[in-house]
């Protein structure tokens, strides 16, 4: 049985959230390896080329690279690459996300609070109060979250340490991390189609209404869509993930590509290392996965007691995902990079009822070949309703066609003519998403049920010693500026754990 050298860390995926603690680790000197199951990196954040177009394999809207708040939690990104000297482009977005909603309500969520703030009032001018009272109050957790340096709930060291130099902002925070933000938006609002609105803010990237979406986690996206904004990386989402890599090896790190872990060696309760696919065992004081919650403990580790049964969490659905590459005609004058397109209120939040779209190339043209665009459009979808289909297999092609060809001409209301105008199409289904990003059943991830609350996550500690969890299904959860702050909290426990506690991050 072939062996490597002990290391401190054994991290298993190269994820945002895998990568990210890699690094902070690997630069504080603690020995660590990555092994990714793929031969590239960044899984859900990663890039892929295909005839001279290059799309975002799933993230594209970024938080995180703002450089207005020097303190706190937020602007990860800016603060983490800094310590590692490694320097990622990005270009400002001057609008989050588009929305194009029933009965034509249509509005740019843009990087100006103002201006955004004044278009919602004026759709609904006797709610302009309650709209100003709300937002309000999401600045108000983002001012708190941002001035307070990132860290575990479960850190009592970290936790004691912010209610003795922060003590104010601390009970504040507390009284706050209860609430939802369906519920404080009903405390302001009325208007039952604003209330819709505020279930799309939420749902564009917690895939959940706002009543069962914390206020904390809305406090982080939609306030710091208005100071550090969004920003694109130059080169495509995979970029993240390539200058986290940068940034591991530079300090020594070591990542193996092309080598799955199919085992977590647990001894006693106690995890020693991993064993790959090649049979090979490879030791450390601690395994971090950054796999999810149920490949972790129902794939990985082969013992019953650990098992997590899938009714502990809601399991977000996966995605259906169309990869265009269309002629730059198509793409109306003034066009916003991301977009959301919701036909009825009935059915946004079933499979299929909100259409995700972003054209990445209008901020970076070299992600498509001169005069053409490329456009990554997606929507919810159950394994349940692909699961039967062979790969390969004409009926697999046929439903894919079809339920692309529904999807293309619903977003002609926002891209008119652009059924004609596609040169190159790729379709992805949730059996894709399970094969290429390896995630069970490709679900987006461990969601809270109604009325469980975020300490209910899974946060960075597991019930099996020595191994810890980074990535979206711990705390705080999907996005990749929320895996990144999983991943400095799972760090700085790790690190602390092994005697070599992490610096703030400047
Ligand atoms: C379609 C789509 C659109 C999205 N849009 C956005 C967006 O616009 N903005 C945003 O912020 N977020 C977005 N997200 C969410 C975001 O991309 C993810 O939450 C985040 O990237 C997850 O990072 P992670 O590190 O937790 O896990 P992953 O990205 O899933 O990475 C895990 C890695 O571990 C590897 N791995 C798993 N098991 C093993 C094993 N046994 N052995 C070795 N390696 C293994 C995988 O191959 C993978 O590389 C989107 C996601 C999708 C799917």
């Amino acid at each position: 049985m072939l062996q490597s050298d002990p290391v401190d860390v054994i991290v298993i995926g190269a994820g945002i959230g895998g990568l990210t603690a890699a690094a902070l680790l690997q630069e504080r000197g603690i020995s660590t390896t990555v092994f990714e199951k793929n031969r590239f990196a960044g899984g859900s954040c990663s890039s892929f080329e295909r005839e001279g177009y290059t799309f975002d394999a799933g993230a594209s809207v970024f938080y995180g690279f703002g450089d207005n708040e020097r303190g706190g939690t937020l602007n990860l990104h800016t603060r983490i690459f800094r310590k590692l000297q490694i320097e990622v482009k990005t270009v400002p977005d001057p609008v989050q996300i588009h929305y194009h909603l029933p009965k034509g309500f249509d509005i740019p969520a843009y990087y100006d609070r103002k201006s955004f703030l004044d278009q919602l009032s004026a759709r609904f001018p006797h709610e302009a109060e309650g709209i100003n009272r709300f937002y309000r109050e999401l600045d108000e957790v983002y001012t708190i979250i941002g001035s307070l340096p990132a860290g575990s709930l479960e850190d009592l060291t970290h936790l004691a340490s912010i209610g003795f130099n922060h003590p104010l902002k601390a009970i504040s925070l507390a009284m706050k991390t209860f609430r939802s933000m369906g519920k404080t938006a009903r405390e302001h609002i009325r208007d039952e189609e604003l209330l819709r609105f505020i279930d799309i803010e939420a749902y564009s990237w917690a895939v959940q209404d706002a009543v069962s979406t914390p206020l904390v986690n809305a406090g982080i996206c939609l306030a710091d869509r208005h100071h550090g904004g969004i920003n694109y990386p130059l080169g495509g989402s995979g970029a993240i993930a390539a200058a986290l890599v940068r940034g591991f090896e530079k300090f020594g790190g070591k990542i193996r590509f092309n080598s799955g872990v199919t085992d977590i060696l647990v001894e006693n309760g106690v995890a020693r290392g991993v064993r790959l696919a090649d049979g090979s065992e490879h030791f450390a004081k601690t395994v971090i996965s950054n796999a999810t919650v149920w490949d972790t403990f129902n794939r990985l580790i082969d013992d019953s007691r650990y098992q997590v049964e899938e009714e502990r969490f809601l399991m977000a659905p996966s995605w259906f995902q169309l990869y265009l590459g269309v002629d730059g005609a198509v793409i109306p004058k003034d066009f916003y990079v991301h977009h959301i397109l919701v036909d009825e209120w009935e059915s946004y939040n079933r499979p299929g009822g909100t259409i995700y779209c972003s054209v990445p190339s209008i901020l970076d043209p070299s992600l498509a070949p001169a005069g053409r665009h490329s456009v990554h459009a997606f929507v919810t979808a159950e394994m349940e309703d692909w699961e039967q289909f062979e790969r390969g297999s004409s009926a697999y092609r046929d439903a894919k066609e079809s339920l692309a060809a529904s999807l293309l001409k619903r977003m002609e209301r926002f891209m008119p003519g652009l059924s004609e105008a596609i040169e190159l199409k790729v379709l992805a289904s949730p059996l894709t998403l399970e094969r290429y990003l390896n995630r069970y059943k490709g679900s987006y991830g461990p969601l809270l049920k109604p009325g469980q609350h975020i300490l209910q996550k899974p946060q960075n500690t597991t019930p099996v010693k020595n191994l810890f969890a980074v990535g979206d299904s711990a705390f705080p959860g999907q996005g990749v500026i929320a895996v990144t702050y999983s991943a400095v909290s799972c760090a700085s426990s790790v690190a602390r754990k092994l005697g070599n506690p992490l610096d703030y991050l400047e």
